[in-house]
C-alpha cells in the first residue's frame, strides 16, 4: 500500500466506523498488525493534521493508548485518550480547539473550491498537479494532461451584458466543466475568466476529444446576452499540455499548455494541439527492424517501423496487443547506431491485418530525444 493509498483507506475507516470509537480503535490496530506502523502515523495525521515523524507518531500512540489496551472493553474514547496524552505530556499540542469532522470538512472544501463556480481553486489545483507529477515520478510509464482554456472577449461580454450577467456566465461554465470531467478529474477555475482540468492517466490523444467537448457544449450552450457580442456567441479557447513530453515540473506543463492557449487564440473558439497535429507534425518515414515483447510474452519478435518521431512509432507486427498493452521495444544495434531497450505503451491499432501483420501505434513511455538526435531532425518543434 503506498502512502496515498494509506491516507485513503485510514480516510475511509473512520468514514466507514461512523460515530463508533471502539470499532476505529480496533480496526485500526488491525489495520497495523497488516500494515505496519505507518498506519499509526496516517491515523494521527487524519486526527490532528500534523505531521509526526513515522517513529514519533507509533511511540505517541503506543504509549497514549496503552491504559485501553490493558483494560477489556474500552470505556474511555481513544480519540480523547490521545488528546490527553498529547496535551499533558508532550508539547505538540499547545492549544488545541475541537470541531466536528463534518463542519471540517467544509472549512477544507471552501479552502480548496471557487465560490462563484463551485469548481477547484488555482492553489488546490497547482497543489494537486504537484503531486501528480510526485505519482507519475514514482512509476514509470505514467501519464496525465493539463488543459487551459480562457473565455474568448470575455471583456466584451462584461462591457455590453454587464459584470452580474457575466458571473453568471462564469458559473454556468463551471457547471459544463463539471458535467464533462470524470470523477478522478480535477476542474479548477485557474483565474478571472481561466479555467484549467487536471487529467490522472490521460495522454493528448484521450485529452483532445474531452477539450474539444468542452469546447463544443459551450460553443452550443446559450448564456443570456451573447446575442450582444460581435459574434453572438461565448465561447472557449484551450491549450493541452501532457506529462512527460511536453514538461516535467508544473512549471513547463503550464507554459506549455498556455503556449498552445495563445496560439489558439489567433482563431479563437479552438483547442490546440489539434488531434490530427498530434505526432504527424514529427513523424519521419523510417523503415527499419525494431523488436517487440508484449508485457506477458516470452521472446521478442521482429517488427516493421513505418514511421518514428521521439515520442512513438509506427510498427507492422504479427503480435496481437490491446489498446494500453505496455509493451518493451529494442532497437538493435547495427540496425540503429546503438542497442536500445525502452517500454512503451499500444495507442492505436491499424484496422485490417495485411499480411498477417498489424499497424500498432506505440506511445513511448519517456520520449527518446537522445537517442533519436542523429537520426530526425531537431529543428521540428515537439507537439
Ligand atoms: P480574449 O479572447 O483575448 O481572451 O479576450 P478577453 O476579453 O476575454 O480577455 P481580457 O483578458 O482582455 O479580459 C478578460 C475579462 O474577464 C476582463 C474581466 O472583466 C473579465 N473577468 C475576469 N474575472 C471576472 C469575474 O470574476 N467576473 C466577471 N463578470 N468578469 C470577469
Ligand atoms: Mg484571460
Ligand atoms: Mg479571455
Amino acid at each position: 500500500m503506498d502512502n496515498i493509498a494509506m491516507q485513503e483507506g485510514i480516510r475511509k475507516l473512520f468514514y466507514q466506523c461512523d460515530e463508533d470509537d471502539e470499532k476505529i480503535y480496533t480496526a485500526i490496530e488491525a489495520l497495523a498488525e497488516k500494515q505496519g506502523e505507518r498506519v499509526y502515523h496516517e491515523a494521527l495525521n487524519y486526527l490532528f493534521a500534523k505531521d509526526f515523524s513515522l517513529s514519533q507518531a507509533s511511540r505517541y500512540w503506543r504509549e497514549a493508548t496503552a491504559s485501553i489496551s490493558k483494560s477489556n472493553g474500552h470505556n474511555q474514547s481513544f480519540r480523547a485518550v490521545l488528546l490527553d496524552y498529547l496535551r499533558q505530556k508532550t508539547t505538540e499540542l499547545i492549544n488545541p480547539r475541537i470541531i466536528e469532522s463534518h463542519d471540517l470538512e467544509e472549512i477544507r472544501l471552501s479552502a480548496i473550491t471557487d465560490g462563484l463556480t463551485r469548481l477547484y481553486n488555482q492553489s488546490y489545483f497547482k497543489q494537486q498537479l504537484q503531486q501528480a507529477i510526485k505519482l507519475a515520478n514514482s512509476e514509470a510509464g505514467q501519464t496525465f494532461s493539463i488543459i487551459i482554456f480562457d473565455l474568448d472577449h470575455f471583456k466584451q461580454f462584461n462591457d455590453r451584458c454587464g459584470h452580474l450577467q457575466g458571473d453568471l456566465a462564469l458559473r454556468q461554465i463551471g457547471d459544463i466543466l463539471h458535467n464533462s470531467t470524470g470523477e478522478l478529474d480535477l476542474p479548477a477555475r485557474y483565474g478571472g475568466e481561466e479555467f484549467a482540468i487536471l487529467l490522472p492517466d490521460c495522454n493528448l490523444e484521450e485529452a483532445i476529444p474531452l477539450a474539444e467537448r468542452i469546447r463544443g457544449a459551450i460553443d452550443t450552450e446559450i448564456f443570456t446576452g451573447q446575442e450582444r457580442l460581435d459574434n453572438n456567441n461565448l465561447t472557449i479557447s484551450g491549450g493541452i499540455a501532457c506529462y512527460p513530453q511536453h514538461g516535467q515540473t508544473a512549471g513547463e506543463l503550464i507554459e506549455a499548455a498556455d503556449r498552445r492557449l495563445y496560439e489558439a487564440k489567433t482563431t479563437r473558439n479552438a483547442i490546440l494541439p489539434r488531434l490530427d497535429d498530434t505526432r504527424c507534425a514529427n513523424r519521419h518515414q523510417f523503415r527499419n527492424i525494431v523488436e517487440i515483447r508484449l508485457e506477458d510474452g516470452q521472446a521478442f519478435t521482429s517488427a516493421l517501423s513505418s514511421d518514428i518521431s521521439h515520442t512513438g512509432l509506427s510498427l507492422k507486427s504479427d503480435t496481437t496487443p490491446q489498446i494500453g498493452t505496455k509493451v518493451f521495444l529494442r532497437f538493435r544495434y547495427p540496425f540503429w547506431p546503438k542497442t536500445l531497450e525502452t517500454t512503451g505503451t499500444v495507442r492505436h491499432i491499424g484496422g485490417t491485418p495485411s499480411a498477417g501483420a498489424f499497424k500498432l501505434g506505440i506511445q513511448f513511455d519517456t520520449p527518446q530525444n537522445d537517442f533519436f538526435k542523429s537520426l530526425l531532425p531537431e529543428s521540428i518543434p515537439q507537439p
